[in-house]
């Protein structure tokens, strides 16, 4: 197969992982039998200092016509890098948000992993965490509270602000059809959050949520309530597998299956849109305090690398061999320095991808 994917190296480590994911990408093609085509854009503050503005036009036609994207990381500093001294539309992260809107992507996919070596980075009680979690956050981007009608007036002297949570029953289904979709590439059950005891738009996912279902007669539906999840993602994180929710619940609650995980340099994500086009990225930032220093952690984005030959080529074998090696590197006791403990090997950041390249066929 031909895989067309166009890379977003981007700024501070973004450049170091990127490579790595490469090189991982690299070796499942060779031993798979695949040719991959990668063509490199600038977007964030490396495209700032070339063009002066955080994405071109020409650079989102590139990653148009290519069939996923891969991306490290954008931003600096934002305390003392010049970049942030520019007017917010042309600061780093307006990139990601023209990307994300050129390219429609609508649902957003956060997995939380605990893997048994990591065990101790979990700031779950043992008798919580020993049970392990595999769950993945399926969050709608592009509706809701972030993007209904705002605004803040003042009437007889007093200020009020107001803000409108909107979803029609299309923008629910297609994000639903992606959750029930996913869910049958993993264990088949799905949690539809929502706030259905007093919210209409809730009442409403509700509804189609169970008329989607109803073409997935092999996957369990159960909804819950925000609030119950949010007590439920540390007391019993195990039931998870997909949890299918809105834009404002998912921001948080994906925040939350973070770091019950407890380590950042692990966490892949995923941008979707209604085709099997992807944008894949870890879901930690750029970290500039340790960039160029080769010891960056380059797990999330190789992890990331394995979902886009999941959902965006069909290749669950491809990703199966990438999520395996990472668990035998991590069982053989490699460490980069941030998930580093007493007993392992601290690697670099391309030792780790050597390694992880070597045991995948
Ligand atoms: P960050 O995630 O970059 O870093 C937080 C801490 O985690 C730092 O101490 C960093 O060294 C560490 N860390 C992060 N990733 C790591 C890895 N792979 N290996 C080892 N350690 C790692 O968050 P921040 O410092 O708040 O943000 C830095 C910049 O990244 C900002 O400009 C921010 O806007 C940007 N950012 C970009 C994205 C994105 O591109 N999607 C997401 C979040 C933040």
């Amino acid at each position: 197969m031909k895989l067309n994917i166009t890379c977003i190296p981007g700024d501070g480590i973004g450049p170091e992982i990127v490579a790595e994911a490469k090189k991982v990408l690299d070796h499942v093609a060779l031993q798979f039998g695949h040719e991959i085509v990668y063509t490199d854009i600038l977007m964030g503050g490396a495209s700032i200092d070339v063009h002066g503005v955080p994405l071109t036009d020409e650079a989102i036609e590139t990653a148009k016509n290519a069939d996923a994207v891969l991306m490290g990381s954008i931003g600096g500093d934002t305390t003392t890098s010049p970049w942030y001294k520019l007017a917010p539309e042309l600061r780093p992260e307006a990139g990601l948000l023209k990307i994300r809107k050129a390219l429609n992507l609508f649902a957003n996919l956060r997995p939380a992993v605990l893997y048994d070596e990591l065990a101790a980075a979990c700031p779950l009680k043992e008798e919580i965490s020993k049970a392990g979690f595999d769950l993945l956050i399926m969050r709608e981007l592009t509706g809701g509270l972030y993007f209904g009608e705002r605004k803040t007036v003042t009437e007889n002297g007093v200020r009020k602000a107001v803000d409108t949570l909107t979803y029609n029953e299309e923008e629910i289904r297609r994000i639903a059809i992606k959750g029930f979709d996913i869910a049958r590439k993993r264990k088949k059950k799905v949690t539809s959050v929502d706030k259905a005891n007093v919210l209409d738009s809730s009442r409403l996912w509700r509804a189609v949520t169970e008329e989607v279902a109803k073409d997935y007669p092999d996957v369990t539906l159960e909804h819950m309530l925000v609030d119950n999840c949010a007590m439920q993602l540390v007391k019993d994180p195990a039931q998870f597998d997909v949890i299918l929710t809105e834009n404002m619940f998912g921001d948080i609650l994906s925040d939350e299956a973070s770091m019950v995980t407890g380590s950042i340099g692990m966490l892949a994500s995923a941008s979707l849109n209604d085709t099997k086009f992807g944008l894949y990225e870890p879901s930690h930032g750029s970290a500039p305090d340790i960039a160029g220093k080769n010891i960056a952690n380059p797990i999330a984005t190789i992890l990331s690398a394995a979902m886009m030959l999941r959902y965006s080529f069909d290749l669950d074998r491809e990703a199966d061999a990438v999520e395996a090696a990472v668990k035998q590197v991590l069982k053989e006791g490699y460490r980069t320095i941030d998930i580093m403990s007493e007993g392992c090997t601290q690697v670099s950041c391309s030792e780790m991808g050597s390694l992880l390249a070597e045991r995948i066929g």
